[in-house]
């Protein structure tokens, strides 16, 4: 035991004994003792050094955003129809401050079976084009502008739109994308604002959220394509991209 120790117990000791020797037979419990042990615990705490809480880094709370997003939409039953029978959300792929982002309208049946926007022949199709306009594959964002599928395939209805344009809003804002191709007439119709036809909104560079936008054929079309006219038109459309990226075409 300390020495400061053995001289408060003698202290209270003798204390004790002189309220005996008066005629103190009883005393309420010793707030004496229960005070000094707190007294040293509020001047250990006196100088407890300040820690100052740790800067996060802003891509790393865009990327812990984009996954509390993706939770969101994972959980989301806006749409009751889709809710009942998709087989789970397809959120989107690729890195934040994504090179391009290639929007779709809708996942499909392979993108429902496995969660993930473009695969099967489409996907094929699109991972083409890409690589044909010597883009990186790793730096380019694909997603739709709904997050579930539509039963059969059938086009994407107004509603369904308006209940996802929130989700997909964030989502381009949390990605950054310095581009944007909208694949197809529905995509195209709903990031201009625009209406008309597909021929109308192409061949322009339009803006979205203050991110260049060209428009061009959803990769299904020219899949479907017999006469190759499609896939000539993208062509063009994805030379206008390049340019507008200040990019070469390649020959
Ligand atoms: S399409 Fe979008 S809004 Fe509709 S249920 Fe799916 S996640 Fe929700």
């Amino acid at each position: 035991m300390a020495d400061g120790s053995i001289d408060l117990v003698q202290q209270v000791r003798s204390h004790l004994e002189s309220l005996r020797a008066a005629g103190v037979l009883f005393v309420p419990r010793g707030e004496a003792l229960v005070h000094a042990p707190l007294r040293v615990v509020a001047k250990q705490a006196d100088v407890a050094p300040v820690v100052a809480p740790e800067q996060e880094d802003p891509l790393e709370t865009r990327q812990r955003e984009l996954e509390v997003l993706r939770a969101e939409v994972a959980a989301c039953d806006k749409c009751s129809e889709l809710f009942a029978t998709r087989l789970q959300t397809v959120f989107g792929t690729g890195p934040l401050d994504a090179e391009v982002a290639f929007v779709g309208e809708a996942p499909g049946s392979g993108e429902d079976a496995q969660g993930e926007p473009f695969v099967g022949k489409s996907g094929h199709l699109l991972r083409r084009i890409i690589a044909a306009c010597q883009l990186p594959a790793s730096r380019e964002y694909l997603f739709n502008i709904i997050k579930c599928r539509p039963p059969k395939n059938r086009p994407t209805t107004t509603t369904e739109c308006a209940n996802c344009r929130d989700f997909f809003r964030r989502q381009f804002d949390l990605v950054k994308p310095k581009y944007v191709v909208a694949l197809g007439l529905t995509a195209s119709k709903l990031l201009t604002q625009k209406g008309g036809a597909l021929s109308g909104l192409r061949g322009q560079v339009h803006e979205y959220r203050g991110v260049p936008l060209v428009c061009t054929h959803h990769p299904n079309d020219i899949e479907n394509d017999e006469t190759g006219q499609l896939k000539r038109e993208t062509w063009d459309d994805m030379k206008l991209l390049l340019r507008t990226m200040g990019r070469e075409v390649p020959k």
